[in-house]
């Protein structure tokens, strides 16, 4: 059984919007694949896409929900947030949509005034409440690569049930890394943050995607999602991929980022690769000026592994040059 449902529409200069979903099957598990939170991020949005052609003709023992463009506004731009001033009638209020869960949450327990986006988190929320898990896709979008990782949250306001289903649910993801943090990293208004609490499981899904490395990414990506839903019991025989070879490595689990920045203006060369381990005082590239000469050793403060890193290239004072993904203990 497949059909769509509108969760939510809007109308916004002489145009239609709507929030809606795609059901496949029926009965329990039910788990949504959720992706365009953010509008700009075109391969979780692709890989959700997919899902529509992958789940049409599978026998399921349970449903799948897919929802491709969660913030159908930011996504019919492809912007990461809600466009102003189209959509949103001030200035300066929430457009992220990922910032705006707490609100919608309050919006449902106490009727509060909520703007366009929040009223877009609020028919989400509503609807993914009633989901036994939630899979968040989102890729990161900016240049250079970065590890792909299953993410989820923990927070003492969460049942300790709801967090053993998500690290179960993270680790049969297959990925080589997963990042347990808790609800505090982005401000804790994030679907991931706010579903919990209503005993909804969420694994988020942050793969690269930046200028470059689409292609490969796809397929990584489609198994790290799959096997969650072989995991889940809702296809398959059970059987996991992860690239063909046996898995037999344990994840590196980490609980934060630490950002590097470059100090000056000039060439790039990474000499740290990407899921490197490093530790504090490592060099992780150089900086050269026209002529060739080391402007500056990039060196990391931090222990850790390199969860993203800058291609090689031109790079101003300023920019990120790599995040170190670090454990709870060298968090501090
Ligand atoms: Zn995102």
């Amino acid at each position: 059984m497949v059909y769509e449902e509108v969760l939510k529409s809007f109308f916004v200069g002489e145009e239609v919007f709507d929030v809606e979903k795609t059901v496949f099957g029926s009965g329990s598990p039910v788990c949504t694949i959720l992706a365009g939170v953010h509008g700009d991020e075109v391969l979780g949005r692709n890989v959700a896409e997919r899902f529509i052609d992958i789940l049409d003709d599978k026998e399921l023992k349970g449903s799948v929900q897919v929802i491709t463009r969660a913030n159908p506004f930011a996504c019919s731009s492809d912007t990461r947030l809600t466009p102003w001033p189209k959509f949103e009638r001030n200035e300066g209020e929430v457009r992220d949509l990922n910032r705006c869960f707490k609100a919608a949450k309050e919006g449902i327990e106490n009727s509060r005034s909520l703007n366009i986006t929040q009223l877009v988190a609020k028919s989400l929320l509503e609807d993914l409440k009633n989901s036994d898990v939630v899979l968040d896709l989102h890729n990161a979008t900016s240049g250079g690569k970065k590890v792909a990782q299953a993410r989820y949250k923990v927070s003492k306001d969460f049942s300790s049930k709801v967090v053993e289903v998500m690290e179960r649910l993270a680790r049969s993801t297959v990925s080589d890394f997963i990042m347990e943090s808790d609800t505090g990293f982005v401000g804790g208004s994030t679907v991931s943050s706010i579903l919990p609490l209503y005993k909804v499981p969420v694994i988020t899904f942050e793969v690269a995607g930046g200028s470059t490395h689409i292609e490969e990414d796809f397929f990584e990506y489609i198994k790290l999602v799959e096997n969650v839903l072989v995991e889940l019991g809702i296809f398959g025989d059970g059987k996991k991929s992860s690239d063909g070879h046996e898995k037999t490595n344990e994840p590196t689990v980490f609980h934060g980022i630490r950002s590097m920045y470059s100090g000056s203006f000039g060439y790039f060369k990474p000499t740290k690769s990407l899921g490197e381990i490093v530790e504090k005082g490592d060099v992780v590239g150089k900086i050269f000026d026209r002529k060739g000469a080391v402007l500056e050793k990039v060196t990391t403060s931090f222990n850790g592994f390199i969860e993203s890193l800058c291609d090689e290239g031109v790079l101003n004072e300023g920019n990120r040059i790599a995040n170190i993904g670090v454990s709870k203990k060298d968090l501090k």
